[in-house]
């Protein structure tokens, strides 16, 4: 029988199962985004692929919820992220980009980044990263300082 490339008995195909309001994949369970914090709203992940060995990386979905977000962080690891569908904001860097279905953001090595749901409309997407990354870092009162000295910025940033 096919394995996956992890090796262990995943199947080669997992459903998708059309849900109301978001996405999901038969079998695969719907987790909180983090486990605890307040820095981060309304927010659903699954892995949908989990590859330490043959490929070195996870494929995760995450859903935020209207008008949630994720956690302002950086890192030393990349993301590359997959719109899927709804609407919102990504800061990366210095910079807010409005995205939607199938837009790709490449979130570069230490860079602030946060991804923002609309107000109306919850947001999808994949987000590829190394299963071996390091922790994100959360800013300084400094670091968000400085991130505020934009107005634009100011009136977006949920720190
Ligand atoms: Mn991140």
């Amino acid at each position: 029988m096919a394995q996956s490339p992890a090796g262990d008995n995943t199947p080669p195909v997992r459903r998708f199962q059309p849900a109301a309001g978001g996405f999901r994949w038969h079998g695969i369970p719907r987790r909180a985004y983090k486990s605890a914090g307040a820095h981060f709203r309304a927010i659903q992940r699954q892995t949908l692929f989990d590859e330490p060995d043959q490929l070195g990386v996870q494929v995760r979905y995450f859903e935020i919820g209207p008008g949630g977000y994720s956690t302002l962080e950086r890192h030393h690891h990349v993301h590359a992220v997959l719109i899927l569908h709804g609407k919102g904001r990504v800061l990366v860097g210095d910079e807010l980009f409005p995205v939607a279905a199938f837009d790709l953001v490449s979130v570069p090595s230490m860079v602030w980044h946060q991804f923002q749901a609309d107000s109306e409309e919850a947001l999808g997407f994949l987000c590829l990263v190394r299963c071996t990354r390091d922790r994100p870092l959360r800013p300084t009162a400094e670091e968000l300082e400085k991130l505020r000295s934009d107005p634009a910025l100011a009136r977006v940033i949920r720190p």
